[in-house]
């Protein structure tokens, strides 16, 4: 079972991916935690470059090395622990390139998605939890854990309102696939309705 978080910035993917993790390990499942970008080795040289703030790769160039990031992550880590029956949580997928590097940056999203589905060769998450946070909101609380802010802050509230709303339009698209949360509601109560969802998905 393939599960995926995401969000905006300061939606609480990693507190919540965390959390899941934890239970589910506490139930005796074989459980994955992974995230993107930079889950390998190659990936956190691809993540530096990523978001280095001295040089920021062009649009293209950037929507190319995340579907880098995530083809060598996909086939290293994700399919190898799908396929011996782990359950794999990942910390973003290919909505956050659609949203990100579509909406966001105003590449085709179209042409995102084709990319992503040559660079997983067509791998779906089983359920997307979607933690929908308020752009305010959200780069508020990483500014107040004093993470990354000058890189947050180089992009506009018209960019993080667009990543938000394509998150929302893809989640619309496919409800079966999602489960979409506020982010503001309290940790355990997020973590609960992951876990209710969540058992429909897994075999006892
Ligand atoms: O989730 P995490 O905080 O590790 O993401 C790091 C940064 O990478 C975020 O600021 C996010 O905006 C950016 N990102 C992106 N496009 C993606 C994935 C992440 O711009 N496809």
């Amino acid at each position: 079972v393939f599960v995926v978080f995401e969000g905006g910035e300061g939606a609480g993917k990693s507190t919540q991916v965390t959390r899941l993790a934890d239970t589910l390990k506490t139930e005796g499942r074989d459980v994955v935690v992974t995230r993107e970008p930079g889950a390998t080795d190659i990936g956190a040289r691809i993540r530096a470059l990523v978001l280095d703030k001295t040089e920021a790769p062009s649009a293209r160039a950037e929507a190319l090395l995340y579907a880098a990031d995530r083809a060598h992550h996909v086939a290293t880590v994700v399919r190898p622990a799908l396929s011996r029956g782990a359950v794999v949580i990942s910390d973003r997928y290919v909505d956050s390139s659609l949203a990100y590097q579509g909406a966001g940056r105003t590449l085709p999203v179209q042409e995102i998605s084709w990319l992503s589905a040559w660079a997983t060769g067509g791998l779906k998450p089983d359920l997307v939890v979607l933690l929908d946070v308020d752009p305010g909101v959200g780069l508020t609380r990483v500014d107040d854990r004093g993470e990354g802010t000058d890189r947050l802050e180089s992009e506009s509230r018209a960019f993080h309102e667009r990543v938000r709303y394509a998150f929302l339009d893809l989640a619309a698209s496919d409800p079966k696939r999602y489960l979409v949360l506020d982010a503001a509601r309290p940790v355990d109560e997020i973590a609960e309705a992951v876990t209710a969802r969540l058992a429909g998905l897994l075999t006892a």
